[in-house]
């Protein structure tokens, strides 16, 4: 009999995470325009702070994070007590699931929404429990709340929501949680709130102070350009903080990001460049696939997802092996239900074109 080492069941079902691949015929660089990263990379000012917290690699960081802390609800006008920072969103979407969930439980989420949250689910042996609407491709409120059971733990949502890019109203968010059991725990992720041009929109900050029930999480891995350090933070009442406190490591957010984090929130002309460039781009893009005869949904976010027409038989994947071909990298999902499209970042003005020229000729046959 063996006595070696043996996961938990669920672990061993896990899928490992598979970045996309494209190389350039002849070589030469390849544009990746597949992890929503920002196109006008970091602030000066962060890469400059980052620099300067290398002079103390020797040290701990501040397990408290107390100037990022303060720095991050002095721009959000939030309680600085009740942020708590992490190595990246997806660290405390994840210590999230954690503290409320257990074997058996349930988590629920859109099939629209990011692909995180079933693999956070299925980690600690909890059941993701996906809702579809392909009608919308945004969460559905009435079926979200029609699958909540004693069982179900928490709801997740990212709202604007990756892969779609589609942005759920305001009203609908608050329909959600008047909606659900108040031992149920709301996540409303925010990663793409800086993208958002509809002035209707709201990350949900009030919602969090008006309940105890509800946590937003916001990352700097999008519009600030900080994706490499791995720094997100969560909005949560003060028991949902305190326990987050327990649970995650002490020296989860290491010294460069907790200064770059500073910095960058220091910087808001820079912030407002990369939202300008945003928005010019993803207009740009939106029309430019539209002029090819490429569907697009209207995004609110930092990439767009694309739909494309059996043209000849040649599918979404051929456009996705065209493009990589040609050393574009951009996400193909057909795991969550979503084989006709392709979502691809806003990047440079360069890279706009060269995929909008690319797309273009394969709409036109081209292989
Ligand atoms: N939430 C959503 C909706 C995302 O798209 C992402 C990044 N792809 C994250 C959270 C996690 O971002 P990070 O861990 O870099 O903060």
């Amino acid at each position: 009999m063996s006595t070696g080492p043996t996961p938990n069941p669920w672990i061993a079902d896990l899928a490992p995470y598979k970045p996309g691949r494209a190389k350039r015929a002849g070589g030469g660089p390849v544009e990746k325009l597949s992890a929503n990263e920002a196109a006008l990379g970091p602030s000066p000012k962060a890469v400059a702070a980052v620099e300067a917290a290398a002079e103390d690699l020797w040290h701990y960081p501040d397990p408290g994070a107390a100037h990022l802390r303060a720095a991050i609800a002095e721009a959000h006008g939030l309680d600085a007590d009740r942020i708590v920072c992490g190595a990246g969103s997806d660290e405390v979407l994840s210590l999230l699931a954690h503290i409320f969930a257990k074997p058996g439980d349930e988590i629920v989420h859109s099939q629209y929404g990011f692909a995180m949250y079933p693999v956070i689910a299925r980690g600690l042996g909890a059941r993701a429990v996906p809702v579809a609407n392909a009608a919308t491709l945004v969460a559905d409120v009435d079926g979200i709340l029609a699958a909540v059971t004693e069982r179900t733990r928490l709801v997740y949502l990212d709202n604007p929501n990756n892969p779609t890019g589609a942005m759920l109203p305001w009203d609908e968010v608050v329909r959600l949680h008047r909606g659900l059991p108040g031992g149920v725990i709301l996540v409303l992720d925010g990663a793409y709130a800086e993208a958002v041009t509809d002035p209707a929109y709201e990350a949900g900050a009030a919602l969090v102070d008006a309940a105890d029930n509800v946590v937003m999480t916001r990352t700097f891995s999008k519009l600030y350009g900080l994706a490499g350090l791995r720094l997100g933070w969560a909005y949560a009442p003060p028991a949902i903080a305190d326990w987050l406190n327990r649970l995650r490591p002490p020296f989860n957010v290491n010294t460069t990001a907790q200064a770059a984090g500073v910095a960058a929130l220091s910087d808001r002309d820079h912030l407002a460049r990369a939202r300008d460039h945003n928005t010019r781009w993803r207009d740009w893009l939106t029309a430019a696939l539209m002029a090819a005869g490429i569907e697009v949904v209207p995004s609110q976010t930092n990439f767009v997802l694309a739909r494309f027409p059996r043209v000849a038989g040649r599918t979404a994947k051929d456009a996705l092996d065209f493009l990589a071909d040609n050393g574009v990298l951009v996400r193909w999902l057909p795991d969550q239900g979503l084989d006709a499209y392709l979502r691809i970042t806003v990047g440079t003005e360069q890279q706009m074109h060269a995929l909008a020229e690319l797309l273009a000729m394969f709409m036109e046959g081209w292989t």
